[in-house]
């Protein structure tokens, strides 16, 4: 199995309530809680993400099939929302989308793009079966290191921090098997595979440094 993305989503909070830091591939964002819920409405809550989520991906998918059909409709927009009851102890979600064209479309077009809207990868995602995982780590250890060298880099594996997700071994399993020893193959794979793999490790269990040029 394969990330989707090759760098995490990166979020973390302090003790102001509840601005925090949202870190992607190309920068970062303010994400608070709105003030009814007693943040400071800094930035998009977990909800407006979520919606915004749905939202764009719609849009970028239907300006695909758009361009690829060579229709003229210059801009889409949308709007999103969702609301929630409870049935059988279970939280239903709907979520709606309306969806606005700058020209008028035949009635034909319309049922081909409400087909392809509810079938963006997000919407997907929404509808198939989603499993959550949480990994607790403590950054709190001091730990034994063990070292591991091509001729270019050298990880660092620290055992006692490794939670053992099996993130590594999914990723690039040329190089992190558990069932080999040693279970890191330093020739499995590029030193630059290696670097992003180790730079995906959650914990920090894995690091890399460069091997020194001058061995004295
Ligand atoms: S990704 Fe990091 S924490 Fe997970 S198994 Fe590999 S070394 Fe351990």
């Amino acid at each position: 199995m394969k990330y989707k993305l090759e760098k995490p989503v990166k979020a973390s909070i302090g003790l102001q309530k509840y601005t925090m830091e949202v870190h992607w591939r190309n920068g970062k964002f303010t994400a608070d809680e709105p003030i009814t819920s007693g943040g400071k409405d800094l930035g998009p809550d977990p909800f407006t993400l979520l919606l915004s989520s749905l939202g764009t991906c719609t849009l970028a998918t239907l300006r695909m099939y758009i361009d690829r059909k060579e229709w003229v409709i210059p801009e889409i927009s949308i709007k999103t929302n969702l609301f929630q009851y409870k049935k059988d102890d279970k939280t239903i979600t709907t979520f709606d989308r309306d969806l606005r064209f700058s020209t008028g479309i035949t009635d034909e077009q319309m049922e081909k793009l409400v087909e392809i809207a509810n079938n963006c990868p997000i919407s997907k995602l929404l509808k198939g079966e989603v499993v959550e995982r949480t990994f607790i780590f403590n950054e709190d250890q001091t730990v034994k290191k063990m070292f591991y060298r091509n001729n270019a880099i050298t990880v660092i594996w620290k055992p006692s921090i490794c939670k053992h997700s099996g993130r590594c071994v999914t990723g690039l399993p040329g190089v992190f098997n558990l069932q080999a020893k040693p279970w890191i193959n330093m020739e499995g794979a590029e030193s630059d595979q290696i670097k992003a793999q180790v730079d995906a490790c959650p914990t920090g269990a894995l690091t890399w440094e460069l091997n020194s040029t001058n061995p004295s």
